[in-house]
């Protein structure tokens, strides 16, 4: 991406995401801000965009690993604490650039440590994100869009429909958020792109933001603690292989493109044999393993010849499967399948092999499912919004 006239950022209005129409005769974002019209949020530029601008400064490449680290694995948001540069430059950087995250409008905190925040963003917007502390591991769920167009019939948010897509600095700031709510003592050692929206529909900005994510000069995740979760845009999958070797998780929810065409609408333009073949071109090089998430819904898609279905339609994939026990939300056409019948399911895909786990329940006391937050604050304030996210 280019820092200059940045075609990845998502402009909501000019703001302190530092989004600016870019005029006729286009100035660059450092000329802008030295005009007053616009200040650079660095939050949302990563290391070739941080390069970019302090060479625009006059400045060495070496500043942007340094930017990297105070921003990202120090949380500043002052220039002044930025004590290996100079008081110049830290002069300099306070009159043209800002470092502004995502506003905590609501943190509830379940008893099993489940943390699910909601965020303000610029223009009104809000978004949640969550994290899940496991045993030796802190998983972070991550928003990538306000609302979804998708219109997954089992999803609370996409009732609400599509309002915009993040900018970089929103979805990197939720992890930048997260890691300085939570403190040193509670590391996020895992994200995934799960939360409301369909990252691929927002390629470009998620895929700088997951760059960030595992710089080491940043977050440092490696590959495998980086996934990026898709209700099935086969194409973009394809554009997924060839720049960014993440981890994929696939909304599958249905072994027939019948059920799956109700279910996740997006099946009808790519139904579930292209969106297989799409996930065996995706794990073809690079030993990688695909991640299928399927929600348990009674009567639905939990029978034994389902599952038996299941575990025929993914024999040649490298692949496991994630059974999610149905979250409710008011008005939910679905109700989660019964524990016997997820036993059984699991048990079938593991007699032929697959390697199936089945997601517990986190959050119980709090509004977890995702998309729950937004509607609940919404409903309460009558003030419009968007939600939602994959199962
Ligand atoms: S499940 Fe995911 S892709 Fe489907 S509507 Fe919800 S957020 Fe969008």
């Amino acid at each position: 991406m280019s820092w200059l006239y940045p075609s990845v950022e998502n402009r909501c209005c000019t703001s302190a995401l530092g989004d600016a129409n870019p005029p006729a005769a286009p100035l660059s974002r450092l000329e802008e801000a030295s005009a007053g019209l616009a200040v650079v949020n660095l939050l949302g530029l990563d290391r070739d965009g941080l390069t970019r601008f302090f060479a625009d400064l006059g400045e060495k490449p070496f500043r942007a690993s340094q930017a990297l680290k105070w921003i990202h694995q120090q949380g500043a948001v002052d220039f002044d604490d930025m004590s290996n540069l100079s008081k110049t430059l830290r002069r300099r950087l306070s009159e043209c650039a800002e470092i502004t995250g995502p506003k905590i409008v609501l943190t509830q905190r379940s008893v099993d440590g489940t943390h699910k925040w909601l965020l303000q963003l610029a223009c009104g917007n809000r978004v949640e994100t969550v994290f899940i502390p496991e045993e030796g591991r802190g998983t972070l769920c991550v928003s990538s869009q306000v609302g979804c167009a998708l219109n997954c019939s089992f999803c609370s948010t996409a009732r609400q429909g599509f309002n915009r897509n993040l900018s970089v600095a929103e979805i990197i700031g939720q992890l930048w958020m997260a890691k300085r709510a939570l403190g040193e003592k509670t590391p996020i050692t895992n994200v995934v792109l799960m939360g409301m929206g369909e990252p691929l529909l927002n390629f470009d900005n998620v895929v700088a933001a997951m760059k960030l994510m595992m710089d080491d000069f940043a977050y440092g995740l490696s590959k495998r603690r980086v996934t990026l979760s898709t209700a099935g845009m086969v194409p973009a999958i394809d554009r997924l292989a060839r720049i960014a070797d993440v981890s994929l998780a696939v909304s599958l929810h249905a072994t027939d493109d019948a059920v799956r065409n109700e279910l996740v609408p997006i099946n009808r333009k790519y139904p579930i044999d292209e969106l297989l073949q799409a996930c065996k071109r995706y794990v073809a090089d690079a030993r990688r393993k695909v991640t299928f998430e399927y929600v348990m819904l009674d009567g639905i898609n939990d029978s034994p010849a389902q599952a038996k279905a299941l575990a025929r339609l993914l024999s040649g994939v490298p692949s496991k499967v994630n059974l999610i026990p149905f979250n409710p939300f008011p008005g939910a056409p679905y109700r989660c399948s019964s524990t016997t019948a997820i036993d059984r399911f699991q048990e079938i895909l593991q007699r032929a092999g697959l390697v199936a786990t089945r997601r517990k329940t986190r959050g119980d006391d709090i509004d977890a499912a995702c998309g729950q937050l937004v509607g609940r604050v919404q409903t309460r304030t009558r003030r419009p919004n968007t939600t939602d996210v994959h199962a």
